[in-house]
C-alpha cells in the first residue's frame, strides 16, 4: 500500500525503510526492498510488521544506492513472505513493486504461461515483471511502456532493471504517485511525507505518465512516449 523508491550516492536501503515508516499510517501487512548492488537486484522481503524487514536487514544488509520499496496490503494472495513485493522476472533482472489491482492479470498470466513463463506467487503485481520482461529488448523504458499498454486496473509502479541500473522507472494509473527532485539524487513515493526529509521539490504525476529518474535528473513522458514539461510544486508545509 505505499512505495518509495530512490536513486543516487547514498545507500539506498536505510531511505527506502525509513520512507515506508513514514508511509504506514496507510495500513500494511508486509513489507520489502530491493536494491541494485552494482552487479545484481538483491531482495529482501517479509510478512509482518516493518520491523520484521528492518530486522533482516540487520542481519543481513543491502548495499547499494538504487533501490525500491513497498509496504503490502493483499488484494490477490495471502499475506506471505513470498507474495510480498517487489517480485520479479525470473531471472531476477526485472524487479517491481505495485499498489493497486491488475484486473486482467489472469488473462494475462495464462498468456504468458502460453509464452513459457513460470510464476512462483498467487499474486496480481507477477504478471507485470514478467510482461516487462515479455517486452524487454534493450530499452526498459519501452518495456513498462508497452507492458502498461496491456494491463487494465489501477496501479502505482517501481521498476528496477539490472541490465540499466542508472534507471528508476515509474508509472501511475488511479493510484497515487509522486516524484521528488534532490540534488544528484531523486525520488518515488506514494505520498509527499515519505521522501519530506530529503527534498520539497515535487512533480506530480498525471494517470499514465511515465517517470524515468537518473541520479541527474527526472525526465517525465506521455504514455505514448512524449516528453512532458512540468511545473515544480514546492511542499511548503511540515509532515
Ligand atoms: N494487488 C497487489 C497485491 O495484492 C498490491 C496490493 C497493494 O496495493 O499493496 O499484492
Amino acid at each position: 500500500c505505499g512505495i518509495v523508491g530512490y536513486i543516487g550516492s547514498k545507500q539506498a536501503a536505510p531511505i527506502l525503510i525509513e520512507g515506508l515508516q513514514k508511509l504506514e499510517y496507510r495500513g500494511y501487512d508486509s513489507a520489502g526492498v530491493s536494491v541494485y548492488d552494482g552487479e545484481l537486484i538483491q531482495i529482501t522481503k517479509c510478512r509482518g510488521r516493518l520491523m520484521n524487514l528492518e530486522c533482516k536487514l540487520t542481519d543481513s544488509p543491502l548495499g547499494g544506492s538504487v533501490g525500491i520499496g513497498h509496504t503490502r496490503w493483499a488484494t490477490h494472495g495471502e499475506p506471505s513472505d513470498l507474495n510480498s513485493h517487489p517480485h520479479t522476472n525470473t531471472n531476477c533482472t526485472i524487479s517491481v513493486v505495485h499498489n493497486g489491482i491488475i484486473e486482467n492479470y489472469l488473462y494475462i498470466k495464462e498468456w504468458l504461461k502460453g509464452e513459457g513463463y513460470t510464476f512462483i506467487t498467487e499474486t496480481d503485481t507477477e504478471v507485470v515483471p514478467h510482461l516487462i520482461d515479455y517486452f524487454y529488448n534493450g530499452d526498459i523504458v519501452d518495456a513498462v511502456m508497452k507492458a502498461v499498454n496491456k494491463i487494465e486496473g489501477s496501479y502505482s509502479l517501481g521498476v528496477l532493471c539490472s541490465n540499466e541500473p542508472e534507471k528508476l522507472v515509474a508509472v501511475r494509473k488511479d493510484s497515487p504517485l509522486i516524484v521528488g527532485l534532490g540534488e544528484e539524487e531523486n525520488f518515488i513515493a506514494s505520498d509527499i511525507p515519505a521522501i519530506l526529509n530529503h527534498t520539497r521539490k515535487i512533480y506530480l504525476l498525471n494517470d499514465r505518465e511515465i517517470a524515468v529518474l537518473t541520479r541527474g535528473g527526472i525526465k517525465i513522458l506521455t504514455s505514448e512516449g512524449k516528453e512532458v514539461i512540468k511545473d515544480i510544486y514546492n511542499v511548503t508545509w511540515d509532515a
